[in-house]
């Protein structure tokens, strides 16, 4: 069995993910969801000085919001759009003798005004465009979501529906890539304190198709996008729990977003991969909470 499949059965025997059928999409148990909430608080407890405005939306977004994104140039392969029911009693009834005879009975569903989200940040620049030029000293934002990237996966590290934590920083360049650089400093100390091992490298999106691949050259040349790397499952090939992104303009352009003095934003990003670093816990420490390092448990604050 390899490792992936080999963590992924323990979390399952553990309770802590519970299979659902499909690869990538589990229900978390109890003491999952506890490390969650309580790294969130580690998260709060470095960020929350910050006066970042907290804002939650739900994992599904508006369809224009994500076209004018410009997701599907990108990524297509990996965004999820709701689609429904819309017809009337005939078309219930074939919809109804579809299924009975098990041919595909969602062609006929059509497109909603929503799509899932493909990170937490996406609903935020049109919402941060709409109030007009941001405030002196920019804009600081706080955000967590469900986020959908279609890619299923028996490594239990790789999920279609995962948490993403963000903070999401817009002003100038120097103010912006200040903000990214304190992040993985913090970042760093935070996966210490929890006693896991981290590199932080220079990484790139997963771009679509041969045009993609200039893309995520770019990136990296650029040093645009830099992970914070932790074993899961496989201490050569450690997992993205942390990601460190600046889009330069590109957002602050594609949104309308500006500063006090006209000029455009510059905006970057700061990502917590949720589930990814409970399962880095889980796997550092051993499925038992109870048996984890005396440091780690409290700098989680679980009881002594
Ligand atoms: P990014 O936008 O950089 O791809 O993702 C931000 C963070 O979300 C990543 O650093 C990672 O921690 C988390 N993430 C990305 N893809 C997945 C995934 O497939 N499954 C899980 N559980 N987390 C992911
Ligand atoms: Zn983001």
């Amino acid at each position: 069995m390899d490792m992936q499949s080999s963590l992924l059965d323990r979390l399952f025997d553990a309770g802590l993910l519970i299979d659902t059928g499909v690869e990538g999409l589990y229900g978390r148990g109890g003491a999952f969801e506890d490390v969650i909430a309580r790294f969130e608080r580690m998260i709060d407890a470095y960020g929350g000085g910050d006066g970042a405005e907290a804002m939650r939306f739900p994992p599904g977004m508006n369809r224009a919001h994500f076209e004018t994104s410009g997701y599907m140039k990108s990524f297509p392969q990996l965004a999820g759009t709701v689609h429904s029911f819309c017809g009337g009693d005939l078309d219930h009834m074939s919809l109804l003798q579809c299924m009975e005879v098990g041919s595909d009975w969602t062609q006929e569903q059509k497109a909603t005004d929503i799509v899932l989200t493909p990170a937490a940040c996406y609903p935020l620049y049109p919402t941060i465009a709409r109030r007009g030029p941001l405030p002196a000293g920019g804009g600081l934002y706080d955000l967590q979501s469900y986020c959908f990237r279609h890619e299923p996966s028996n490594d239990p590290a790789r999920q279609q529906l995962f948490r993403m934590r963000e903070y999401v920083c817009m002003g100038t360049q120097e103010h912006v890539t200040n903000f990214r650089q304190s992040w993985m400093d913090r970042g760093l100390e935070m996966m210490d304190k929890v006693g896991l091992d981290v590199a932080i490298d220079v990484a790139n999106d997963p771009f679509f198709g041969r045009a993609g691949r200039m893309l995520a050259n770019n990136q990296r040349d650029q040093n645009l996008k830099f992970e914070l790397l932790i074993p899961v499952t496989s201490a050569a090939k450690p997992t993205a729990c942390m990601s460190f992104n600046y889009h330069q303009d590109a957002f602050g352009a594609k949104w309308g977003l500006t500063l006090e003095d006209g000029s455009v934003a510059h905006t970057a990003c700061v990502g917590f991969g949720l589930e990814r670093i409970a399962l880095a816990l889980f796997s550092r420490h051993g499925m038992e909470i109870a048996e984890w390092p005396q440091a780690v448990r409290e700098a989680l604050g679980y009881p002594g």
